[in-house]
């Protein structure tokens, strides 16, 4: 595979305040660059860093340096050292796919095969819609293994085509040797909008200008649960995004869905995903904020037998994790009003600054105040192709309320 030229890396040694190699010898794969008290040499992206015990001077862990990135160094390798080559790649590559095995006996083929740390590549995500693999990259660290990586993706995952998806920072920082954000680096692309299949239900994406690598995987198992769930109900989806619970519910059954979202384009792709799918159900698309949309429909006392409310992230820095939970709050107060009597209201939370005890806290206060009791259902977290490594993986909770 030649995606790339050759590219050279170093080898650097560091060491680490007390605090940090606490932290790496918890496996936690984050090195911030305040920490490092000891570097033999400048970094470049990509350069292998052994880290070494600040006082007996062994090896603790190695990664990579990212010279762009506050997290200067993301370790991808604990306890013992080991060569970062081809073989390394092939053996982190076999291990995430057999994490996947079983999902892939289900009538699924799209899912997440490198979910970045939690895979041991930092900043490396890589999803498969049926025969196109979609890589995402949020760090320079892998420009240089690139050609490496690749090739034991296709082998792996027998894909035909391989689109790459640069993050923002990436694409406005350092050398990227020619590529591009949303370049095919590996067969052909007939149309930038794939067609796949999720627990047996259709959905297309638009690999190349959708969010993220085009469609959120992650949910997959929820999604299935509200299928599951909405024979001949009445099903409200807020946040919608291109449809995923609303279609999943159509498919099972429901009467009619309702999928609110703030962006035309977004509901057209919800449009479009519904069509794919044989289903009898009434399909209406309502472009509005959610916050209004939702008091609006209060106002007029209407309900549903089924509420999903699964907002994008509203605590992306520190400073609004406060604010998010403010959000959560209302979003909360305002679906347990618009669930029939024993409905169920399914809250989620993707913000990872907001812990899963908190955001389950805030939802059940929440639904009380509103006037409603309930019972749990269940809990959920994270597909599994999505597996935590560390605290800071964890980022998806939903929670199921009968509500009487
Ligand atoms: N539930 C979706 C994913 C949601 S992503 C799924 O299962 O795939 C978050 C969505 O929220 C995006 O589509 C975005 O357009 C929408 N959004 C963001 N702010 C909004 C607001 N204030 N009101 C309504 N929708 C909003």
């Amino acid at each position: 595979m030649n995606i790339i030229p050759n590219i050279e890396t170093k080898r650097l040694a560091v060491k680490l305040r007390f605090s940090a190699e606490k932290m790496v010898k918890r496996q936690h794969p984050w090195v911030f660059s305040e920490s490092i008290i000891k570097q033999n040499a400048e970094g470049g992206a990509g350069d292998i860093v052994i880290v070494y015990d600040n006082k007996k001077n062994i090896f603790l862990a190695c990664g990579l340096y990212d010279p762009y990135s506050p997290i200067r160094i993301k370790l991808i390798q604990f306890g013992k050292s080991a060569q970062i080559n081809e073989d390394w790649f092939v053996n982190k590559i076999t291990l995430a796919f057999e994490k996947r095995k079983a999902l892939l006996e289900t009538d699924t083929n799209s899912y997440r095969l490198l979910f970045g740390e939690n895979d041991n590549l930092p900043g490396f995500i890589a999803d498969i819609y049926d025969t196109i693999l979609v890589i995402k990259l949020y760090s320079h660290i892998w420009i240089p293994y690139l050609n490496h990586i690749v090739k034991h993706l296709i082998t792996t995952t027998k894909c035909e085509t391989v689109v790459l998806r640069l993050s923002r920072s990436l694409q406005t920082k350092g050398n990227l040797y020619g590529l591009k954000d949303g370049k095919v680096i590996y067969g052909t692309l007939k149309n930038e909008v794939v067609v796949f299949k999720e627990h047996g239900v259709l959905f297309s994406a638009n690999v190349i200008h959708g969010h993220k690598t085009g469609y959120f995987l992650d949910h997959r198992h929820n999604r299935k649960r509200v299928g599951e769930l909405a024979n001949n109900k009445t099903v409200l989806d807020v946040f919608s995004y291109a449809g995923g619970f609303s279609v999943h519910a159509l498919k099972g059954g429901a009467t009619q869905v309702a999928s609110l979202d703030i962006s035309k384009q977004a509901l057209d792709m919800a449009k479009e995903n519904a069509a794919l799918n044989t289903h009898t159900g009434k399909h209406t698309i309502i472009v509005a904020d959610a916050f209004d949309g939702l008091q609006a429909w209060i106002n007029e006392k209407k309900q549903f037998d089924i509420v999903v409310i699964d907002p994008p992230s509203f605590a992306k820095r520190e400073s609004e994790i406060d604010k998010a939970k403010n959000s959560y709050a209302r979003l909360a107060k305002l679906g347990a009003k618009l669930v029939a009597r024993k409905g169920i209201l399914i809250l989620a939370s993707c913000s990872s600054r907001v812990t899963a005890e908190d955001f389950f806290a805030i939802s059940e206060e929440n639904i009380l105040s509103s006037g409603r009791t309930f019972t749990i259902l269940e809990k959920t977290y994270h597909d599994t192709d999505h597996p935590i490594s560390f605290p800071e993986g964890a980022y998806l909770k939903c929670g199921y309320y009968k509500l009487n």
